[in-house]
This record gives structure tokens, C-alpha cells and sequence, in this order.
């Protein structure tokens, strides 16, 4: 028998498995493979089953639990039959992906057993002892703290983008195991009625897309205003150093860095930072780094996927007139009638 029972909860989008739910298998696969241990997931069946195996096989799923029935993707439902069916089978730990549906739900398993939910993990590892632990940020993201699993369960999700996409060494051919239940009788205690997009202006920085981000080399608070320019224009979010709050151009709710929030957006536009450690810690999650220094040394390029070495706000405002150019364009184009 395998010593460590790891069960993730898979999610979908268009009856396709979510990428954060194979960031989330392809590191606890990392993390079994020099351990005796067992790789199961648990989904919802839809029409893509084979589909569905083949993905969850290739990133090292061993056996997948399928509920059928009428479950929609009720995290409320999936969440009472994730925790019954722990209860019996007994795994050391029940994992989602960090998205909302996947905090709902675990929130929901947990309180189902009566254990506490970790979500947000960024790390995950076994101790000396052998004992599972996970690593998250805490209190506003000031201090990284050390979980050591000691309930019967342990219930966690991952930060998302946290965790790489990588594919099994040995892909097996999942064991399938289907449960049917007819959930309809539950009743439903919340309901989704519209989702809104959140406004880049106010959301919080861990959860941007798009993250410009100013430094000390902005120079003044007005030079600083274009920061903001940059990012209305391309739907985007302000972030800074620590100088640039200590200037008070951004908030401490703004500031990315080890006194600052850890974040990892889609793209992140640094204008005038330098790069120093205590700010790159908090931005190593990021998929795509452009960085504007005057300073071709400037350790921020280390970093970067695209460098451009020069002034920033120069560059911030050429490239503010020159979208603004086209906008207008654009806008010109679209009222002249069809030939
Ligand atoms: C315990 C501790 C915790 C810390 N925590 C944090 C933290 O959470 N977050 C954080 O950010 N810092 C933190 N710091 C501070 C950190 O060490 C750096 O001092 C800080 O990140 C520097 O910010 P900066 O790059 O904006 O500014 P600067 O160090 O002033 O660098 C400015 C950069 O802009 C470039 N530049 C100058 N003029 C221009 C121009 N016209 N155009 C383009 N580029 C230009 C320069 O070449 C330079 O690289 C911490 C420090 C300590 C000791």
C-alpha cells in the first residue's frame, strides 16, 4: 500500500482540466516520486472522460474517481461528496487549485472534516520527521510560515502560478472508478447569479494580470502619474518599491517585496527598480518580466524577458502617445462607413 494517499480535486473550464490544476499534480508528482506514494484524482464526469485520463495519466495520476449524477459544478455538492468518501478511504491530504471554485470547495471539505483549510500554498515538502509540510505567506504576506500537517487530513490549495506544468516520467494508465449519486436533494446554499470583473484599480496586486510596477528612477510623483497612465491604458494594475512607497507614490497595500506582497501576474512592466533582492522575492511568480533601466548593470535584468535600457519616463510617455495614436486611429477607422 502506498504511504502517502494524495487526492486532488479537479477542476474544468469547457470540459477541458484547468491549467492550475496540472500546476498544482505536476509538483505533488514532484514531490511522490522518490516516496511510496498514490496520485488519485477526483473529477466530475463529463463527455471528454478519455480525454480527461489521458491528460491526468501524462501528469502522473494513477487513479481517478469520477462522481457522476447531478452535480453541475456545485463546489457545495462535490465538497459533501469529497468529504463523505475521505472519511472512508482515508487519504492524508485533499488538494485543490487555488482558483475561487477550488477555495470554495476546500473550504467547504474542511468544514465538512471538521479540519483546518491551508490555502495559498507555495511550497510543499516532507520534514525530517517525514511529515507533510506546506509553506504559505501570512498576515498580509509579511511572514512566510512553516505548516506542519498534524490533523488526520490535510486540506490545502496552491497560490496560483506558483508551480511549474511538467509532464510524468512514467505516465500510467489511471485505474477509473466511477461513483454515481444522485446529489439533486442537497439544497443549495449559495447561488452565482453574475460574475463581475474586478477593477484593476482597487483589486489587490497578489491577484493582478497585469502589474506596472515604479521605482525609485521615476524620479518624482508626477513622472509617477504615468505609471498609472500605462496601466489604464492596457487594463492593468499600480504597483511599487519599497522607495516608491517611502516617496509615497503607491500604499503599502501596493508594495511587492519581502515587507510587500509576493505577486504573479501574466506581465509586469518595471520602470525604473533596480532589482534588489528584497523587491525580487516578492515577483519571482511572474510570467513575463519587461524591465526599463537606465542602468544596463541594473540587476532587475537578470530577471527580465525583454530589457530595454534607457529613461523611463521617456519611454513610458513615447509609448503612452503612441497607443493613444492609435486608439484614435482606430476609433477613425471604425466610423468611416463600409465601402
Ligand atoms: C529588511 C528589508 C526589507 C525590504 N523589503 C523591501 C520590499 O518589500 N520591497 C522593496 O521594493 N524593497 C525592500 N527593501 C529595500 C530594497 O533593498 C531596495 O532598497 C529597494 O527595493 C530599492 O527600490 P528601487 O529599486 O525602486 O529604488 P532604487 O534603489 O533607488 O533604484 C532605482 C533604479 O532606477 C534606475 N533609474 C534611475 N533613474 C532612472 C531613469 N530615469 N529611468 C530608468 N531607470 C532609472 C536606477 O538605475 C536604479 O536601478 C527592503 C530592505 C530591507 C533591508
Amino acid at each position: 500500500m502506498a504511504d502517502k494517499l494524495f487526492w486532488v480535486v479537479v477542476e474544468y473550464e469547457d470540459d477541458q482540466v484547468i491549467e492550475p490544476s496540472l500546476e498544482l499534480i505536476s509538483e505533488l508528482y514532484r514531490l511522490l516520486q522518490k516516496r511510496r506514494g498514490k496520485l488519485v484524482a477526483l473529477a466530475l464526469k463529463n463527455d471528454q472522460v478519455a480525454q480527461t485520463n489521458k491528460v491526468l495519466a501524462e501528469h502522473g495520476i494513477e487513479q481517478v474517481i469520477y462522481f457522476s449524477g447531478d452535480c453541475g459544478k456545485s463546489a457545495y455538492k462535490i465538497a459533501a461528496n469529497v468529504a463523505d468518501l475521505s472519511k472512508r478511504e482515508k487519504p492524508a491530504a485533499i488538494f485543490a487549485a487555488g482558483t475561487i471554485w477550488g477555495h470554495d470547495l476546500a473550504a467547504l471539505v474542511a468544514a465538512k472534516l471538521r479540519v483546518p483549510l491551508f490555502p495559498n500554498f507555495v511550497e510543499i515538502g516532507f520534514d525530517e520527521q517525514n511529515r507533510l509540510v506546506v509553506y504559505r505567506t501570512i498576515l498580509n504576506n509579511t511572514i512566510d510560515a512553516k505548516i506542519i500537517a498534524r490533523e488526520k487530513v490535510l486540506v490545502a490549495t496552491t497560490q496560483l502560478e506558483q508551480f511549474n506544468i511538467k509532464k510524468a516520467k512514467l505516465p500510467k494508465v489511471p485505474n477509473i472508478v466511477e461513483i454515481t449519486k444522485d446529489l439533486s436533494p442537497l439544497e443549495e446554499p449559495t447561488r452565482i447569479i453574475t460574475k463581475i470583473k474586478a477593477d484593476p484599480k482597487t483589486v489587490d496586486i497578489v491577484n493582478a494580470d497585469i502589474l506596472i510596477v515604479g521605482g525609485g528612477g521615476m524620479g518624482s510623483r508626477d513622472n509617477f502619474q504615468l505609471i498609472h497612465e500605462v496601466a489604464d491604458l492596457l487594463g492593468g494594475s499600480v504597483a511599487g518599491t519599497r522607495v516608491a512607497r517611502d516617496k509615497g507614490w503607491i500604499t503599502l497595500d501596493r508594495q511587492i517585496g519581502q515587507t510587500g506582497k509576493k505577486v504573479s501576474p501574466k506581465l509586469l512592466i518595471s520602470c525604473g527598480v533596480s532589482g534588489a533582492m528584497q523587491l525580487t522575492m516578492g515577483l519571482k511568480g511572474t510570467r513575463n518580466l519587461i524591465a526599463i533601466n537606465i542602468d544596463k548593470n541594473a540587476p532587475i535584468f537578470q530577471l527580465a524577458d525583454l530589457k530595454i535600457v534607457g529613461d523611463a519616463p521617456t519611454i513610458l510617455t513615447d509609448f503612452i502617445n503612441k497607443a493613444k495614436a492609435l486608439a484614435k486611429n482606430r476609433k477613425e477607422i471604425d466610423k468611416q462607413p463600409d465601402q
